[in-house]
């Protein structure tokens, strides 16, 4: 088992050695923001696809998946406007910005507008080399009154939600059919379990059961989710730090942490509603294919971020550097956690203020990552402030 994590923990060690050791010449990372949950008139979203995506365009972004339930966003679908779309003038707004190629007829009275199916929206809207649209598809089942929710970034073909007998043999199996796709199809895609704490339908144990899940939403911006938890429940990031004890014990590759939006309403701005812009993935790759971006993210090589940016994530053998982008008037915190030998928790190891820290890999450590904090409120609209963080992948260093 030992030599089986010593293999695991290379490529990502392997990775930024050569950047970090060769001194101040260190290459720049390559840092690519992205949305992996994103909900349209496909499912239970408030907005056409292409309305979606330009928006994520608009606001520097260079990659989105639309993940609606249950769909790829394939074949024929003309979706019937309801009272909130035409309050909402969802149509008028597609119209303007898209002109003649938005098709929409009446019909009975009531308006029907013909939604873009994948292929037509990518290839009307990607950019290559500057902004990336990727297939996914939000697979949604329940057990009992636990919603058990799967993404599944860079999917080819749909996935139907699984029935069974518990939440962990819904996911299990749900994983097992994304490996089977990508292996049959020879084509990279990859599965992450959404928001655990929605609903609380999805706990630590049945987190730790799992084989073959590599990523999880650390942070998904819905109001509904609970990262935080609850008297009753643990907090998302305690419930990660817990999972990868676990999955070191038994030999597992680490669990990776995702930050989405889970977007679904684009019209109204509010902390009561799941709008764009509240947590994405930074991925260090030169190239926006969805195969680059994914086995970037499969080495861990990525962050997630709840606002704060960082210029670099270097390490080798001997410490973890991070350095902050600073927004005006932003107060930086890096906080360097980790599990360490003969413990059963992951612990803060030591904390800096400014936007700059190097932590030094200690003889018990095990593994190591690190949260960012900043004094930056993430959504000036919340009347409970969530201040904006990142969150770097947990390294195993010994
Ligand atoms: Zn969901
Ligand atoms: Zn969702």
């Amino acid at each position: 088992m030992f030599a089986l994590k010593k293999i695991l923990a290379l490529p990502l060690l392997w990775i930024a050695i050569s950047m970090y050791s060769c001194g101040p010449k260190v290459p720049d990372q390559n840092w690519q923001k992205g949305n992996l949950h994103t909900h349209s008139f496909w499912s239970d979203g408030d907005d056409f696809p292409e309305m979606i995506i330009q928006w994520y365009k608009d606001h520097d972004y260079q990659f989105i998946a639309l993940s609606d339930h249950n769909t790829i966003a394939s074949g024929e679908f003309w979706y019937e406007l309801k009272s909130r779309d035409i309050e909402n003038k969802a149509l008028e707004k597609y119209q303007k910005r898209f002109g003649s190629w938005v098709e929409s007829k009446n019909e009975a009275g009531k308006t029907l507008v013909r939604l873009k199916p994948f292929e037509e929206y990518k290839a009307k809207l990607e950019d290559p080399g500057l902004f990336s649209i990727i297939r996914s598809e939000e697979v949604t089942s329940s057990f009992e009154n636990k919603p058990v929710h799967i993404n599944v970034t860079n999917i080819q073909q749909k996935i139907e939600p699984f029935r069974a007998q518990s939440v962990l043999e819904i996911m299990q199996k749900t994983i097992d059919a994304v490996l089977e796709q990508r292996n049959r199809l020879n084509i990279p895609m990859f599965a992450h379990i959404n928001h655990p704490n929605f609903g609380y339908g999805i706990s630590t144990e049945d987190m730790k059961n799992l084989n073959g899940e590599r990523f999880f939403e650390l942070y998904n911006g819905h109001p509904a989710v609970n990262n935080s938890g609850n008297e009753d429940h643990i907090a998302i990031e305690l419930m990660w730090d817990l999972i990868n004890i676990h999955y070191y014990q038994e030999g597992k590759p680490l669990l990776l942490g995702i930050a989405t939006d889970d977007s679904h309403s684009y019209h109204q701005q509010s902390p009561k509603l799941s709008n764009t812009g509240r947590g994405w993935v930074m991925v260090n790759s030169k190239s926006l294919l969805a195969s680059d971006l994914i086995s970037a993210m499969e080495k861990g090589d990525f962050y997630a971020s709840s606002g704060v940016q960082l210029k670099k994530v270097l390490y080798d053998k001997e410490k973890l550097y991070i350095e902050v982008d600073p927004e005006e008037g932003g107060d930086y915190e890096i906080i360097f956690m980790g599990y360490q030998k003969e413990t059963d928790q992951v612990i803060e190891l030591k904390r800096v203020k400014g936007t700059k820290g190097v932590y030094q890999f200690q003889e018990e450590d095990i593994f190591v990552r690190a949260n960012i904090h900043s004094n930056l409120i993430m959504d000036p609209l919340s009347t409970e402030p969530e201040m904006q963080k990142a969150w770097t992948q947990p390294l195993i260093v010994n």
